[in-house]
């Protein structure tokens, strides 16, 4: 009988396998179960654990999204391969944000289908995952978010060399305004990059001091500023609380946490940075918005590198790599942290992080600081 662990599992809703796809699959020697479709395939997954699942999916469906949370949901590991008719590079980007191994189209050679099989099994067998796909998912993704606002920008240069001089004041003022938003973007995606690219290579953050939290909170909304052209920002943080931070880290964090209140509320609303002390060492900081919040089964994949979760086909609009709230939890747990959220769909969310209380007053450290000191 076949060992039912080492299966692979076919799942041929979008469409049925050529005959070489199929003999490149059972030359792995594994067993291939096929189904017809993703609810077969779950009756299967009842009785059978497979190594391997092949699904077969047209861009248009929604299988690679309900497959890898039934996944998700299981004990046992799995890894996915995502097989389509037509490659797009939309689509590839889906499919590794989602947690596939693997992105194939039928127009290649069904050796590459048994390869990508092999792959999974050894990935699997040695509980990594693929750090080239990694690597290059992170490279692909950065360049394709930063190419939007990159080609907005020169967009309105373009305007306004064209029509130097004929633009009424307004006119002009309103195509600067736009330009310097989406370099904030820009901005925005590159401090992402170069902090994900640190963070990977293992980099400790420098040490942390105390830091006044009303002053990192208001740089951090002057900074916001822009990008909230129908928000009303809003802080309540006592002037008394000092944290023991990296400044640097800090303000990313919040900056991450209120770019992500901006981009979830499209149609506007107040957006509330509020810090209280929770305990006798700890403060906790809140970013609350009235934006479109988010479905109470997707809160535990929210932290993963480059998850999404909301449907880019129904917020064409709101763009992202699905790296701000990761970067956000590996700063704040390196902080002595954690970080966590609260969201009803239509309401909002607030999301909340804990960072430690100053151990010493702020500006001890900033005359310790100061140049004659240092030259000392
Ligand atoms: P992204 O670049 O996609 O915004 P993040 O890692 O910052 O990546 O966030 C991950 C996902 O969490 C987002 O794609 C979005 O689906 C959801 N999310 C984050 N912040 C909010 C928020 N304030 N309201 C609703 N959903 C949010």
């Amino acid at each position: 009988m076949a060992d039912l662990t080492t299966s692979i599992i076919l799942i041929e809703q979008g469409f049925a396998l050529d005959g070489p796809h199929r003999a490149a699959l059972a030359a792995n020697g594994s067993p291939v179960i096929a189904c017809p479709t993703l609810d077969d395939a779950i009756a299967r997954l009842a009785v059978v654990q497979p190594r391997v699942v092949v699904l077969c999916a047209l861009p248009s469906s929604d299988l690679p999204e309900q497959l890898m949370t039934l996944l998700a949901a299981r004990t046992s590991p799995a890894r996915a391969i995502w097989l389509t008719r037509r490659a797009q590079t939309r689509d590839a980007l889906r499919a590794l944000r989602l947690g596939f191994c693997d992105y194939h189209t039928c127009s290649e050679p069904a050796e590459a289908l048994n390869a990508a099989v092999q792959r999974a099994l050894e990935l699997l067998a040695n509980n990594t995952h693929d750090a080239t796909a990694d690597h290059e998912m992170l490279v692909s993704l950065v360049s394709h978010e930063i190419r939007n606002p990159l080609m907005t920008i020169n967009g309105y240069l373009e305007l306004l060399k064209k029509y130097r001089g004929r633009l009424p004041e307004e006119k002009m003022s309103d195509y600067l305004d736009r330009s310097l938003m989406a370099m904030d973007e820009v901005t925005y995606l590159a401090d992402l990059l170069a902090e994900t690219v640190r963070m990977d290579a293992g980099h400790e953050l420098p040490a942390t001091e105390p830091v006044v939290l009303a002053e990192l909170v208001e740089g951090c909304l002057t900074q916001c500023a822009r990008l909230a052209q129908r928000h009303t920002l809003a802080a309540d943080v006592p002037r008394t609380l000092q944290v023991q931070a990296e400044p640097m880290a800090l303000r990313q964090i919040i900056r991450n946490l209120v770019i992500n209140a901006i981009k979830y509320s499209p149609e506007g609303g107040t957006i509330t940075i509020r810090a209280t002390k929770s305990t006798e060492h700890m403060v906790v900081v809140e970013v609350q918005d009235e934006g479109i919040g988010i479905a109470p089964e997707q809160l535990p994949r929210l932290f993963a590198r480059f998850a999404r979760v909301h449907d880019v086909r129904r917020w064409p609009g709101i763009r992202g790599t699905g790296l701000g709230l990761y970067l956000c939890r590996h700063l704040v747990e390196a902080q002595g942290g954690r970080i966590w959220v609260n969201s009803t769909p239509g309401l909002g969310s607030v999301f909340a992080f804990t960072v430690p209380l100053a151990r010493r007053a702020a500006r001890l450290i900033a005359v310790n600081r100061s140049p004659a000191r240092s030259a000392s």
